[in-house]
């Protein structure tokens, strides 16, 4: 297997500038997965990766080696896409041996890989089976055991599972994760899916217009987002901002007036000695599953304490989501995360609190204050 490595990579189409400055690294045996929203470029940049686009400035490196003039063939890759595409009128045997008979090996090795892939995958008793009497999961195995069978030094996956109905997606996505174990194959994988970037990947890489927002471990994404970006994209349901303005500041207490008229009093001790000022415009954040809520006001003690009315309550079985009106009403409501059996009813009166390590504040800019509690605590 071999590390991918990109140095300013940048990709246009015309004027269009898709891929921006990109410097990735994948490290040999790992499992990295590219998230972001629809159009961001995620597709765009694997396909670079393997060549079926050309790069328009910047470097790609597989396995120590500069792939950028070399073609898809020569780069050592296989690509996994969301449409398998396989040929039906061919069993699976023929579907998965087919790129190899392409190329041109002999018989007796097309043989030795596919009934290895068949056994890595589970398909060895469906080998003689055409695509139309295979399950929307088997099909996606069959598509997986082609790009298996040309023995690549990395995998590309773009959005392998988002055709599977919800309960083979889980089935599939552990496998995933076993048989990434088994091969210690590279892979690079697409995809839109929380749960899936979550805990397939050793690294998951948040792309937004182009460029790399953060990358980093799932959970250092999770706890430690670097900006509004990052922190509103990972996690569900998203990260709570409330935005407003520092009008006081003291040894002990940041006042944030924010938009939506509240005063609320951050224990400064959170974030040490950042160069926080009165008048910062900041953004504060909060996780929905990190909110102690309980019915009437001000029975919570805590780093902070907000009340509101509760516009909504969604229970989902154990758990639920309350939304809460904070302030004058305007902006988003406060979701916070319930126990389903928590006597809350909607107009009811709730309030709310956290622990001073789940508090998240931004500047102007939207970066992310490093908070000293959580620090201490990883
Ligand atoms: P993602 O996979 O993250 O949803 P893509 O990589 O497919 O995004 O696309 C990124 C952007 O590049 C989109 O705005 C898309 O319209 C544009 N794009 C993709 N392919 C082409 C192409 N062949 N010509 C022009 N623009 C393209
Ligand atoms: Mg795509």
């Amino acid at each position: 297997m071999a590390e991918v490595r990109t140095e300013k990579l940048c990709k246009s189409y015309g004027i269009a500038e898709i891929l921006k400055d990109i410097d990735l690294t994948v490290e040999d045996g790992s499992f990295v997965v590219l998230v972001g929203p629809s159009g961001c470029g995620k597709s765009t940049l694997l396909r670079t990766i393997a060549g079926l686009e050309q790069s328009t400035t910047g470097k790609i490196e597989i396995g120590g080696r500069e792939v950028n003039d070399l073609p898809p063939a020569q780069r050592q890759i296989a690509m996994v896409f969301q449409s398998y595409a396989l040929y039906p009128h061919m069993d699976v045997r023929g579907n998965m041996g087919f790129g190899l008979k392409f190329a041109g090996f002999p018989k007796k090795e097309i043989e030795r890989r596919v009934q290895e892939a068949a056994r890595i995958l589970k398909l060895e008793a469906l080998l003689d089976r055409k695509p139309r009497d295979l399950s929307g999961g088997q099909r996606q195995r069959v598509a997986i055991g082609r790009a298996i069978v040309r023995e690549p030094e990395v995998f590309l996956f773009d959005e392998p599972l988002s055709n599977l109905d919800a309960a083979l997606r889980v089935n599939t996505r552990i496998e995933l994760a076993k048989l990434h174990r088994m091969l210690k194959a590279t892979i690079i994988y697409v995809t839109h899916d929380q749960v899936e970037a979550m805990t397939l990947a050793d690294k998951i890489v948040v792309m937004n217009k182009g460029r790399i927002e953060q990358a980093g471990k799932p959970m250092e994404l999770y706890y430690h987002p670097a900006n509004l970006f990052v922190a509103g994209f990972i996690g569900s349901p998203a990260m709570n901002f409330v935005p407003g303005r520092i009008v006081e500041t003291t040894e002990q207490v940041l006042t944030l007036q924010s938009d939506n008229g509240l005063r609320l009093a951050l224990p400064r001790q959170a974030w040490g000695t950042a160069a926080i000022s009165s008048g910062d415009q900041m953004t504060l954040g909060l996780r929905p599953e990190h909110l102690k809520v309980s019915g009437g006001t001000g029975f919570q003690s805590g780093p902070i304490s907000l009340s509101g009315a509760v516009d909504l309550i969604e229970r989902l079985g154990d758990i639920g989501y309350a939304h809460i009106r904070l302030g004058d009403g305007s902006g988003a409501p406060l979701v916070a995360e319930i126990r389903s059996a928590l006597p809350l009813e909607i107009n009811d009166t709730a309030s709310v609190t956290t622990d001073l390590e789940h508090l998240h504040l931004f500047d102007s800019e939207g970066r992310a204050f490093a908070k000293l509690a959580a620090k201490a605590a990883a």
